[in-house]
């Protein structure tokens, strides 16, 4: 069987790495420069491999093609791969059959990695032997070739979601859903959707699906689709008899009969869309039958996850948090919504297609100042000038975070919530969060 894997990025080597260990004749094709250190791991394992090009004669006599998934669809070579009947798959469509271990698969627009992180660290607490992956740290391909986990929590990504036909996860989770990446998705809303609920389509009876009720995307969905998975809710304003939600500042997650209950307030992570996210790791962990105490000591003790409403320092008594990972009005909303100072807002880069009335009415309620950080700020100033007082300009984050200090008092917060991709002035949403971090250290 030939193996051909498109990209040689960290989902490439670890296909590669398992496919010539299960015994495919691998080959990696990379249109740009693969990486010094995946090279000696290709070279080491004796994987045959190229870069800068694709070479057809090289690729189209593949039995099964993997495809990194930050390669679209459109792209010549995978479209002529289609044209030819050749399946192209994704990492976790070709390695999951290599494993017995229990499957938890994390989707949606906002709070995977910190949903994952926490179902993570829930279940590691609790003894049992997890593997973390996905769209995090190391691939899930590599960790089934090098490793043997009893489960895996595994962040996915719509793309990754488009490149399976068999994969199921035991217990799915779907955070929300709003519109990203809609470029990927011929610019309709429902194909992006119905490539989340992808998540669930080969689940069975025996599966559980794990789903935000308050979002209207998925609510809608549910109105003319189905599952055979087990549903599991949650909610901040409806309450159920099966599934999660918030009553009287207590989190409740009722599932197989038994209920667990615990004062938001013991929970580390703060807002209400961090409630969210623990009210869906929570009901993983209770599927997967980890004692209340170990439950409840995880969830007050999870310091979160970087550049997600992170809390840097207070200086003169103002808070300043690290947002940077807020590349969507959806994420700043909820970073606002938590705000309970007056706040001088960060916010700008590259605009993904926002729609900023949205914000409109937090950011009347809780802004004082806004900075705009961004090449083109045309459509912020636009959207806030007439609604808050001092709206400013700047270019570099030192900048920035100086202005904002100016214009910050005593008990004010100081938000990096960008709404917005990084990439024109910064290398990424890290490298935006981390320059923000250095800034206010150095004031
Ligand atoms: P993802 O991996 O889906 O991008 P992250 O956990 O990295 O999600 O969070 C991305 C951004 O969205 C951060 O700004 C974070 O504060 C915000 N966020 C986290 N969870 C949620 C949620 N449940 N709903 C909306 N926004 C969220």
């Amino acid at each position: 069987m030939r193996l051909v894997i498109l990209g040689g990025g960290e989902s490439g080597i670890g296909t590669a790495i398992l496919g010539k260990k299960k015994g495919y004749e691998v080959f990696v094709s990379d249109f740009g420069k693969i990486k010094g250190n995946y090279k000696e791991v290709l070279i080491i394992n004796g994987i045959a491999w190229e870069e800068e090009r694709h070479t057809e004669d090289l690729i189209f006599n593949a039995d099964v093609v993997m495809k990194s998934p930050g390669i679209p669809d459109k792209s010549p070579i995978v479209k002529k791969l289609l044209e030819k009947g050749i399946p192209v798959i994704s990492e976790i469509e070709f390695a999951a059959p290599f494993t017995d271990a229990t499957i938890i698969g994390i989707t949606g627009s906002n709070g995977k990695t910190t949903t994952t992180m926490l179902t993570h660290h829930l279940l590691k607490s609790a003894g049992l032997n997890v593997g973390l992956g996905g769209n995090i740290g190391k691939s899930f391909a590599w960790q089934i070739a090098d490793n043997k986990y009893d489960s895996y929590v595994l962040e996915l990504s719509s793309f990754q979601l488009d490149g399976i036909m068999n994969f199921k996860p035991h217990i799915a989770i779907i955070t929300n859903i709003s519109p990203d990446h809609l470029d990927r998705y011929d610019y309709k809303y429902e194909n992006y959707i119905d490539a989340k609920f992808r998540i669930t389509m080969n689940q069975t009876e025996d599966d559980f699906l794990i789903y935000d009720a308050d979002d209207e995307a998925i609510n809608d969905w549910f109105k003319t689709h189905s599952t055979k998975a087990k549903l599991i809710p949650f909610s901040l304003i409806k309450t159920f008899s099966e599934g999660a939600y918030i009553k009287n500042n207590k989190m409740e997650v009722k599932i197989n009969q038994e209920e667990f209950t615990m004062d938001t307030e013991h929970i580390a992570l703060e807002g209400k869309h961090n409630m969210k996210n623990a009210m869906a790791a929570t009901s993983v962990a209770k599927l997967m039958q980890i004692r209340k105490a170990t439950i409840r000591e995880s969830l007050s003790n999870f310091q979160g996850v970087e550049h997600r409403l992170e809390k840097v320092l207070k200086i003169h008594n103002v808070q300043y948090i690290n947002d940077s990972k807020a590349t969507n009005v959806n994420a700043t909303f909820f970073a606002l919504d938590s705000m309970n100072t007056p706040t001088v807002w960060i916010v700008g880069g590259v605009d993904k297609g926002n729609d900023y009335n949205e914000l409109m009415s937090l950011v009347r309620e809780k802004v004082k100042a806004i900075i705009c950080l961004g090449v083109d700020n045309k459509k912020i100033i636009d959207a806030f000038g007439n609604v808050v007082d001092m709206m400013i300009e700047v270019t570099n984050m030192n900048d920035a975070v100086k202005m904002a200090q100016r214009l910050s008092e005593k008990g004010d917060t100081v938000l990096l919530s960008p709404a917005c991709a990084s990439f024109d002035l910064f290398e990424n949403y890290e490298d935006r969060g981390i320059q923000f971090k250095q800034a206010v250290k150095s004031l």
